[in-house]
């Protein structure tokens, strides 16, 4: 039997994630073929916020995240690439005393695994940012989170994974994937078939249905976090801002666009790769925005948008080895908050691919989770709207 390609390692999926694990694996001199129905980029990773948030994550993934913090520094030297990469640092503004002593404990735990975080008053805010309204809390500072353009990041890296001597093969959708022996064989819509020794499953929210595939289901669901972006307006904010319910999120790009976010997430249609985002919606978020800056009142909103992303019921990825086929990879379900630790992912995956093992801590991402008991601090309720359809 032939085939279109007959390699060693299939990256599914040309996202930030497979591009990046592509990139590693090149640097490593593993030959590999990054397979995806359409352009790098194109899907979550091309239409995100770009915010590399490190406070406020799951503690048990600040290690990776830390990791990848170091890979984005050098991200734009090792690429050869523009990435509008700028670490401005996030400031969390507490909505309540309550809420101002959660960060505090927050901050305490993040300091011992490595992360500075400062706890400001509600006057040393105010000095600092003197147009905010509603800083009356105090807030939580860390310098160290950073921002990049995420339209320019994944063309980049496919573009250098390529000059490495990575393929790409645009075009085919996967649709049936069979394990034998010496690997596992993946065929197109079109009737191409692709065979490899290893696999990775980098597809996004559609990587559930490739787990699925392959014996190893899980709860992925789909979501939109809105994005509205305004007209230019003078620069004022160096930094990312994020209320502490992350209802508001906001931060100014180079030319001097205000980018907003900010939860619930909103349903998407995954299976006709369309997602929109309702006119009410657009203006709840920005005028959200408004009540902590109003200055920018009378702005002009240029568009909104959202995208496809795929959530697990923790808010955690699934990230290592099949427990089913040896030789296949799982690298999905980044929950919001994939671009971020998507250095550190490809970094990760290259060394179970290259070494047999790593030395990052992923035990609570496997892919067989699910059957146990879940963590418990997670609110889905708050994270998602009441349409979003969720395991
Ligand atoms: C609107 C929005 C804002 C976000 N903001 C942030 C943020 O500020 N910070 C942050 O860290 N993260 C953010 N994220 C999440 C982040 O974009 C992702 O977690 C991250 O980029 C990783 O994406 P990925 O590579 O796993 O998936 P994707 O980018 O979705 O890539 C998966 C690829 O697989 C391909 N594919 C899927 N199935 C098949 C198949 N059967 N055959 C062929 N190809 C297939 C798809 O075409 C796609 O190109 C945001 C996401 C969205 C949608």
């Amino acid at each position: 039997m032939s085939f279109d390609v007959d390699t060693d390692v299939i990256v599914l999926g040309a996202g930030s994630v497979g591009c990046f694990t592509a990139l590693c694996l090149r640097e490593r001199g593993i030959a590999v073929t990054v397979l995806d129905q359409g352009r790098p980029g194109q899907q979550s990773s091309g239409v995100n916020m770009g915010s590399l948030r490190l406070q406020g994550r799951y503690l048990g993934q600040l290690p990776l995240a830390l990791r990848s913090q170091e890979l984005w520094e050098q991200a734009e030297e090792r690429l050869g690439a523009r990435l509008d990469y700028h670490r401005g640092g996030l400031l969390y503004v507490a909505t309540s005393d309550d809420e101002l002593q959660r960060l505090e404990k927050m901050a305490r735990t993040e300091a011992e695994l490595g992360l500075q975080t400062d706890i400001m008053d509600g006057a040393a805010m105010h000095a600092r940012w003197p147009w905010m309204a509603h800083w009356e809390h105090g807030g939580s500072w860390s310098p160290q989170s950073a921002t990049v353009n995420s339209r320019l990041v994944t063309p980049a890296l496919a573009r250098k994974a390529e000059a490495l001597g990575a393929e790409f093969v645009i075009g085919p959708e996967i649709v049936a994937l069979e394990p034998v022996d010496e690997g596992v064989i993946l065929t197109a819509r079109d009737g191409r078939r692709f065979r490899c020794r290893r696999l990775v499953n980098a597809a996004g929210f559609w990587a559930g249905r490739v787990a699925e595939m392959l014996g190893e289901p899980v709860p992925i669901f789909a979501a939109g976090p809105v994005q509205v972006v305004s007209e230019p307006v003078p620069h004022f904010l160096d930094a990312m801002i994020y209320t502490s319910d992350s209802k508001v999120i906001f931060r100014q790009t180079r030319r001097g666009n205000m980018l907003v976010a900010g939860h619930p997430r909103i349903p998407v249609d995954a299976v006709a790769r369309r997602s929109r985002v309702p006119a009410g919606k657009t203006l709840r978020n920005f005028r959200r925005m408004l009540r902590l800056a109003p200055h920018l009142e009378g702005t002009t909103i240029l568009r909104s948008w959202t995208g496809i992303e795929g959530y697990l019921p923790d808010m955690l990825p699934v990230l290592g080895e099949s427990r089913r086929h040896s030789g296949v990879i799982h690298a999905f379900g980044f929950s919001g908050h994939g671009l971020q630790i998507a250095t550190g992912v490809g970094e990760v995956v290259a060394d179970l691919l290259s070494e047999g093992g790593t030395q990052m801590p992923i035990a609570d991402f496997a892919v067989d989770r699910f059957s146990g008991k879940l963590r418990d601090d997670v609110d889905l309720r708050h994270e998602f709207e009441d349409d979003v359809k969720h395991a």
